[in-house]
């Protein structure tokens, strides 16, 4: 099917982000208590090195205190393979040893970061770790930018073909070492979600530092999310309505080693340099794990690239901010300020199933 090709919405926003520097995209979700509705029951927890919101809706809040705590306990497992923070979790068992017998969470992620290193034609690449690995120890030892020789240097240890997976074992090459930031968020709040539907619930949302997952709708209605507007913490952007869907961000304000922000946490493969061309990509994709591998691809890959491998995948939807203020929607984001978009039945072109 053709789409529409992508074009430049919201004037007004355009003109008040020109004004505006830095800008942040900063996502909330919006309750509305319907009458007769199922009450809220919610909790926030401290996980993934943010603060996440997981909300149910049910009429048993016993049911819905139980199902938080499968919730959490899915992500603190999944978190302990896959976080790159703890010395004893799978990937830095594989990266100091270079071999592992991989569990589940892991073979699905690493399943996952094939396909978009492929979708992405290698823009998406989760052995780029070696780069910010010098990124951060020349910064913080010397304060300093690193040399060309230096990026040169962290960038010949970056090639997927020195990850191998066969079976369940998983084994790195060379100086490779694989850093999975760019896609576990997203895969771990997709547990999380399984988690509370295996509890019995059937609409929540679970909010990690603004990337989202809502399934079930809000007594009937969609999730109403919000893009605040950082100059009038009371104004939105957009407000996009969602009904099991997700939407993820990937930026340049939050995580930077220099104050220009021309080093930052989003390593474009192809240049062993920090991506420039977007200061943020927001995703919209049925599962969290798509959206967020899509942000940080779209990210590297630019505005032209980015919008193009969006237009391509049904069911996903991009809103990005150029460094020039400029910013840019896929041709269907409208719909979903409306609500009326949902999720085709079973995307091929999406990764496999988790
Ligand atoms: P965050 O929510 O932490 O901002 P993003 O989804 O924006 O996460 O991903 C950034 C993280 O992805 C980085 O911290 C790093 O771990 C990893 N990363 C950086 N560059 C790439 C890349 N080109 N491909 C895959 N992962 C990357
Ligand atoms: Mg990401």
């Amino acid at each position: 099917m053709m789409r529409r090709p992508a074009r430049p919405v919201f004037p007004g926003i355009l003109r008040w982000l020109y004004l505006t520097a830095p800008v942040v995209v900063v996502i909330l979700v919006l309750f509305t208590e319907a009458r007769d509705s199922r009450p809220a029951t919610r909790a926030t927890r401290p996980a993934m090195g943010t603060s996440v919101t997981i909300t149910v809706l049910h009429r048993s809040e016993r049911r819905a205190r139980m199902a938080l705590e499968a919730a959490y306990d899915a992500i603190e497992r999944a978190e302990a393979a896959l976080s790159a923070w703890r010395d004893s979790s799978e990937v830095s068992r594989l990266n100091r040893d270079r071999t592992i017998v991989a569990g589940s969470d892991l073979q699905r992620v690493l399943t996952a970061a094939r396909h978009y290193y492929e979708l992405s034609s290698g823009a998406f690449d989760i052995t780029v770790k070696p780069v910010l690995d010098v990124y951060r120890a020349i910064f913080a030892d010397e304060d300093r930018a690193p040399t060309p020789a230096e990026r040169d240097a962290a960038r010949q240890a970056v090639g997927f073909e020195h990850l191998t997976v066969t079976g369940n074992e998983v084994f790195l090459s060379g100086e490779a070492a694989i850093d999975l930031g760019g896609l576990a968020k997203g895969y771990i709040i997709d547990r999380a979600v399984a988690a509370l539907r295996r509890s019995g619930i059937h609409d929540g949302l679970v909010n990690a530092g603004g990337d989202i997952r809502a399934f079930g709708s809000n007594n009937g209605e969609p999730w109403r999310i919000a893009l605040q507007n950082p100059r009038d913490r009371t104004d939105y952007l957009a407000v996009i309505a969602l009904t099991d869907y997700a939407i993820t961000t990937s930026g340049d304000y939050e995580r930077y080693f220099d104050p220009e922000r021309e080093y930052h946490h989003i390593i474009d493969p192809r240049t062993g340099r920090s991506a420039t061309a977007l200061i943020s990509a927001t995703i919209i994709a049925g599962r969290a794990v798509d959206a967020d591998a899509l942000s940080t691809s779209v990210f590297v890959l630019g505005p032209e690239e980015g919008l193009a491998l969006v237009e391509r995948l049904a069911g996903v939807e991009a809103l990005l901010i150029t460094r020039g203020r400029e910013i840019r929607v896929s041709s269907g984001l409208d719909d979903y300020l409306t609500g009326s978009l949902r999720v085709p039945d079973g995307n091929p072109e999406l990764s496999p199933e988790l």
